[in-house]
Order: C-alpha cells, then sequence, then structure tokens
C-alpha cells in the first residue's frame, strides 16, 4: 500500500496523476466505470477504449486516497480493493515508464 502511493504520488509530482473523478477524454464529471492505464483515469462509457478495465468503485475511492494522502480512508479499505488498484496502479506507472524509457535512446542520439 506505501509502495502504490509513492508510485502514484511520484507520477502526480511529474505532472502524470492519473484523474480519478472526470473523464479523461471528455471532462464529464464521474464517477465513471472504467480505468483505462494508457489515457491517465477514469473514462466515461462514451470513450472507453474496448477492453478498459471496469474496477470496483470503491478501488478508484481507494486510488483517490491514496492519492491525497488520505490514510483515515485507506486504512478501512477490504484486501481485495487494495490487490486490485495495485494492478491497475502498476498497468498505470509501467505504460508511462514504458512511454519514458523508450524516449532516452533518442537523447542519448542527440548528444
Ligand atoms: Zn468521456
Amino acid at each position: 500500500m506505501v509502495l502504490d502511493s509513492y508510485l502514484l504520488r511520484s507520477l502526480s509530482v511529474a505532472g502524470y496523476a492519473p484523474d480519478l473523478a472526470d473523464c479523461v477524454k471528455c471532462g464529464t464529471p464521474g464517477p465513471h466505470p472504467g480505468f483505462s492505464p494508457s489515457l491517465g483515469g477514469v473514462v466515461c462509457a462514451n470513450c472507453q477504449p474496448p477492453g478498459t478495465p471496469h474496477p470496483n468503485p470503491e478501488t478508484i475511492e481507494y486510488m483517490a486516497a491514496l492519492l491525497a494522502g488520505d490514510w483515515q480512508t485507506t486504512r478501512t479499505v477490504p484486501p481485495v480493493r487494495i490487490r486490485e488498484a495495485a494492478g491497475l496502479i502498476s498497468a498505470f506507472v509501467s505504460w508511462h515508464m514504458e512511454r519514458g524509457l523508450r524516449s532516452l535512446p533518442l537523447m542519448d542520439r542527440q548528444d
């Protein structure tokens, strides 16, 4: 749980925080059923790409609490929600990290 929070907040500092309230594509206020790691947050039914995971709404709330550092809320979350959030967070983080790593060789060549 501490690692998930650390990852989320690190990305947040880097400007990659997942949007857990409004649809990341059209901005429609949530809650929304889908969470897209590649789009960077929740998506509404109209915008979600095929295969978008639909986590439990409690999982999204838990991730928002992690992002906010709301430890009162995170303490009451059942383990199944924590595991689901961990899967979504690692998909989100690895998607962004792979993109970041792919751009490194290009930067080297410019030197
Ligand atoms: Zn939308």
